[in-house]
């Protein structure tokens, strides 16, 4: 019998877009004092598209919810999500300026950055056609590059219509109740994961997030990460060794990849390898959008682990 077709993973994403306008300099200015930098690049980001670009590269029938501005970066960061195959049909063009990220990289590879919101702190709350966006969705991608209204808008949207949230609780702020209660799976990386419950360890910081949501995936860079979840023993998935070159947007790789393997159904062990593989081949390659794989990479790649 013919194998009848995978239905494609709804993810919707309600976030942040950004553009990255990004100074590499020997060494970063003190205050008051200007310095030569070596080259300058510009490039969409914004934790918001950058899981939703990883989600369609990895397979997912992605819609992007959230605000872009009507100045010249608006159409780029749309564009850049279009590209990607990403719905931008509600994502909104409002009056002023657009997200930006203001990096200054360093000649050691550190980094300085002042973001700010512009469109994306327009998002206080959603339309019905948001809200009908986020119920048709099997995934609800959040992060908190937004105001919190908008994020727990969309969280209750989703919990209304049993629809699965992955919160990355970046950048950390202190949770309200009522987000967490509307959170399937927190997904911190492990500073977040420390500043969120004030304990170091890993393993510590999952068990006391697990008071307040029923999953939680802690990332641990090169290390891999972590799964706890109630009433489970915890699991470790350690990463597939990489050559790292740009660790840029891993986290936000691997946050798109789970999703689409979750809303397609495969147990969370295996989704969190595929995501491992995913996540690897983006800190292989430099960039934020530009080193998310397609979802034929992370097959292959996945296969070897
Ligand atoms: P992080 O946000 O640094 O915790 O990274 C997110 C995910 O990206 C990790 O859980 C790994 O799957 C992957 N990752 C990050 N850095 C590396 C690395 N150097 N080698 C392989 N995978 C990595």
């Amino acid at each position: 019998m013919p194998v009848p077709p995978r239905p494609r993973a709804r993810i919707a994403v309600l976030g942040s877009a950004n553009m990255d306008l990004v100074a590499y300099t020997r060494r970063a200015p003190a205050r008051g004092e200007t310095v030569t930098g070596e080259a300058f690049r510009t490039g969409a980001g914004g934790k918001g598209a950058n899981q939703a670009i990883a989600a369609a590269r990895a397979g997912g029938a992605v819609v992007m919810l959230g605000a872009v501005g009507d100045d010249d970066f608006g159409p780029r960061l749309r564009g850049a999500l279009d590209s990607a195959g990403v719905d931008t049909a509600r994502l909104r063009t409002v009056p002023g300026a657009s997200g930006t990220a203001h990096i200054v990289v360093d000649g050691d590879g550190g980094n300085a950055i002042v973001v700010v919101p512009g469109a994306n702190g327009t998002v206080t709350e959603l339309a019905d056609a948001d809200l009908h966006a986020v119920a048709a969705a099997d995934t609800l991608l959040l992060q908190l590059e937004l105001p919190l209204a908008g994020v727990l808008a969309g969280a209750l949207a989703a919990r209304r219509h049993g629809v699965r949230t992955v919160l990355t609780p970046a950048p950390v702020v202190p949770l309200p109740d009522e987000l967490l209660a509307a959170t399937d799976l927190l997904l911190p990386n492990e500073h977040e994961a420390e500043a969120l419950t004030g304990r170091a360890d890993p393993h510590t910081a999952a068990r006391a997030l697990l008071d307040a949501v029923p999953d939680v995936v802690v990332t641990l860079g090169a290390k891999g990460c972590l799964w706890a979840a109630r009433g489970k023993e915890p699991l470790t998935v350690p990463a597939p060794a990489a050559a790292a070159v740009d660790t840029t947007a891993a986290g936000d790789t691997f946050a798109g990849a789970l999703a689409v393997a979750l809303a397609e159904n495969r147990p969370m062990p295996d989704a969190l390898t595929w995501a491992s593989a995913a996540a690897a081949l983006s800190v292989e390659r430099e960039g934020a959008a530009a080193s998310m794989p397609e979802r034929a990479e992370i097959d292959a790649r996945a296969a070897k682990s």
